[in-house]
């Protein structure tokens, strides 16, 4: 079966795990301040902090913006159960907002319709929006942290698919805040947070990079940065100015909230650096991989493709493709029965009995749902070959027929 995606896991990834497997920390080492440093530095951002998961990195960045019981944060059903789950573990309340039914990503225009409407009916707005950096490319993030301004609301970018995508400067943007990297002309990395106060990458297997399992949370704000820290170990601090009270000597630590063990490793920490130094390469296979299959697909009418607005590149972590829904499940089966990994992304998070116990319905969110019922993931990875891509190609095309 080819995969929907996979790693790319070179001999010197190989060789640099093993040389912390025979170094003498294999967990809470300099590997781990190696990597957050590395990421940082190519996101163009002051504070990265790994955790074991992006899942991870959610709930600490909630709890960091002091998300909890009475709270409400947003995001976008199109997503993995992750991105409201974060919320729900702190004890909020999740909504969503629905999808632009191109760019497949939150709709900004709902956004800011369901906001202004929450505004006049005097009811809660939320304390957190959690866009999703749907497939790779960048919401319009400018425009995002326009509303977060005007309604006061904390942005997390969940920018799991997204390490490598870039999103475009707007110089003369009313929310801009001066630039911290530029690594394309106009357009900086996502994980700068220019326009977001925390964003959290995802190192899992099918991910851009990986780990195995991880995941990292940046941030342009130091206070932000130390309460994560806290939050990924017990809610611990060694740091005399974080104390209550005076020390009480050099082994003296103080627990000052309720924390958890999310701590990655350095056996994790050392593949993802050396991950890292393939970032470009992975990208632009991905790039290179999505392109042809935009030659193949983009003029065929049964077919639709996510667009990729002008203010981002995307990093290409999925490649969906929406096919008649009348004929959806028997070209997916189709294609299975042939070998071929394709996968969807996502099942509306609402949609998930989990949500609809707490009173979710089917329609609330229409083009989420629509395009569920239409949707494909296409294999593609840095080593799907060209073979394989031409199967995919043509099966797709034969079973649309
Ligand atoms: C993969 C993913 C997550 C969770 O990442 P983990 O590292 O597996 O915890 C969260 N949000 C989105 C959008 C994802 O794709």
């Amino acid at each position: 079966m080819i995969p929907y995606g996979r790693q790319s896991i070179s001999e010197e990834d190989i060789a640099a795990v093993v040389a912390v497997l025979r170094s003498d920390l294999i967990t809470q080492g300099p590997a781990i301040d190696a990597f957050e440093l590395a990421v940082s530095k190519k996101v163009g951002v002051d504070h990265a902090v790994a955790s074991n998961s992006a899942t991870s990195s959610l709930h600490i960045a909630c709890l960091a913006l002091d998300v909890g019981p009475g709270d409400a944060v947003w995001t976008s059903p199109n997503s993995f159960v992750a991105s409201s789950n974060a919320a729900l573990y702190c004890g909020a309340q999740v909504d969503f907002v629905d999808i632009d039914p191109t760019t497949l990503c939150i709709s900004v225009e709902a956004l800011s319709a369901k906001l202004q409407s929450a505004r006049q009916q005097s009811k809660q707005l939320p304390k957190v929006v959690i866009p999703v950096h749907f497939g790779g490319q960048s919401c319009d993030m400018a425009r995002i942290r326009h509303l977060g301004a005007e309604y006061g609301f904390k942005i997390i970018e969940d920018a799991s698919h997204a390490i490598g995508a870039t999103y475009q400067n707007f110089s003369n943007s009313p929310c801009n805040s001066p630039v911290k990297a530029n690594i394309e002309g106009e357009f900086s990395p996502v994980g700068n947070c220019e326009h977001a106060d925390i964003c959290v990458f995802s190192f899992h297997p099918v991910k851009i990079i990986t780990t195995g399992e991880g995941g990292m949370g940046t941030t342009q704000c130091p206070e932000l940065a130390e309460r994560m820290r806290e939050f990924r170990s017990h809610g611990i601090t060694r740091k005399a100015d974080r104390m209550t009270t005076p020390s009480h000597g050099p082994w003296y630590y103080q627990m000052t909230s309720l924390g958890f063990n999310y701590r990655m490793t350095d056996i994790a920490a050392a593949l993802g650096l050396s991950q890292l130094s393939r970032l470009n390469e992975f990208v632009e296979k991905r790039r290179s991989v999505a392109q042809r299959y935009d030659e193949h697909f983009a003029s065929n009418p049964k077919i639709r493709l996510q667009q990729v607005p002008s203010y981002t590149r995307s990093a290409k972590h999925l490649y969906v493709v929406r096919v008649p829904q009348a004929q959806h499940l028997e070209i997916f089966e189709t294609l299975r029965s042939k070998g071929i990994g394709v996968n969807l992304h996502y099942i509306p998070i609402h949609l998930q009995p989990f949500y609809k116990s707490k009173g979710f319905q089917e329609g609330q969110f229409p083009q989420a749902e629509l395009y569920y019922r239409e949707a494909i993931s296409l294999p593609i990875y840095p080593g799907l070959s060209d073979d394989d891509q031409s199967k995919i190609i043509g099966d797709l095309l034969e079973a649309l027929r």
